[in-house]
C-alpha cells in the first residue's frame, strides 16, 4: 500500500512540474533566441542558462514519469510476442545510431533463437542499458556491443560498454532504486539512479534476471537472462 501512494505520489509530483516548467523553458527560450530586439548581454546570458537548465530538468522529470510508468505494470498486461532476438537487436542499434554517430554499435548474434517478450519494453531496455554504456565512458572511441548468445539453455541478451567500469563492491547496489555510484568516481553524471531499476523491473516482468560483470577502466556488460 505504501509502496502503490509512493508510486502515485511521484507520478502526481512530475506530472505538476511539466506544465510551469514548459512555460518557463518556451520563454527563456525566447529570450535567449532574441536577436532583433537589443536585449542586454545579461539577459541573454541568463536567459540561455534557465533554458539550458530547464531543458535537464525537463529531461528529468520525463525519466521519473516513465520509471513511474513502467513500475506501475503487471506482468499480465504485457503485449507478448515471438520475436527472433536479432530483430530485436538490429531494431534497437537502428533507433540509436542516428542519435549517437560517435558511438561504434555492433551486433554478435552467436546463436539464433526467439524470445517470447513485450517488445516495446524489452527494447525501452536495451536503450536504457545502451544509454548508459556510453554516458557512463570516457573513451576516444567509444563502443558497444549487443549480443545473443544461448548458455545451458538459458537466452542471453548482453549489452557491452569500453566505458569506465563499475567497481565490483558497487555492482549488488546499482540496481536499487536511487542509488548511484559516488560522484567523485563518475564525475557527476547527471540522472536519478533510476536506469537500471526501470531494466530490472522490465526483466522480472518477464520473468527473467540481469547480471552485471565489470572491470575498472574497461568495460561492463549487463547481461539478461530470458
Ligand atoms: P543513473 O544513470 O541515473 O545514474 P542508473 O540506475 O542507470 O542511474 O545506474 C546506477 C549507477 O550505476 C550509475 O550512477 C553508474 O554509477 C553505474 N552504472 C550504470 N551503468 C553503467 C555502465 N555501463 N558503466 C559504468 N557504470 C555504470
Amino acid at each position: 500500500m505504501e509502496e502503490r501512494m509512493a508510486r502515485n505520489f511521484l507520478s502526481l509530483i512530475s506530472h505538476k512540474f511539466k506544465t510551469p516548467l514548459a512555460a518557463i523553458n518556451g520563454y527563456a527560450q525566447l529570450l535567449s533566441e532574441n536577436t532583433r530586439d537589443n536585449l542586454p548581454e545579461m539577459v541573454r546570458k541568463a536567459s540561455a542558462s534557465i533554458y539550458g537548465q530547464g531543458t535537464k530538468l525537463a529531461a528529468l522529470i520525463e525519466t521519473l514519469l516513465d520509471f513511474v510508468g513502467v513500475d506501475n505494470l503487471s506482468a499480465g498486461e504485457l503485449k507478448m510476442t515471438e520475436t527472433p532476438v536479432e530483430e530485436l537487436l538490429r531494431e534497437v542499434e537502428e533507433e540509436i545510431k542516428d542519435k549517437t554517430p560517435e558511438v561504434t554499435l555492433k551486433v554478435a548474434v552467436l546463436d539464433k533463437f526467439s524470445v517470447n517478450v513485450d517488445k516495446t519494453l524489452v527494447k525501452k531496455a536495451l536503450k536504457q542499458l545502451a544509454a548508459n554504456g556510453m554516458k557512463f565512458n570516457k573513451s576516444q572511441e567509444k563502443l558497444l556491443i549487443f549480443s545473443a548468445q544461448l548458455k545451458d539453455g538459458n537466452k542471453m541478451i548482453s549489452v557491452g560498454d569500453n566505458g569506465i567500469g563499475i567497481p565490483g563492491e558497487e555492482i549488488p547496489r546499482i540496481f536499487n532504486k536511487f542509488y548511484q555510484v559516488e560522484a567523485a568516481f563518475t564525475g557527476q553524471v547527471e540522472g536519478w539512479g533510476l536506469g537500471l531499476p526501470l531494466v530490472k523491473k522490465i526483466v522480472e516482468l518477464h520473468k527473467g534476471r540481469i547480471f552485471a560483470k565489470s572491470q575498472l577502466e574497461k568495460g561492463s556488460a549487463f547481461t539478461i537472462v530470458l
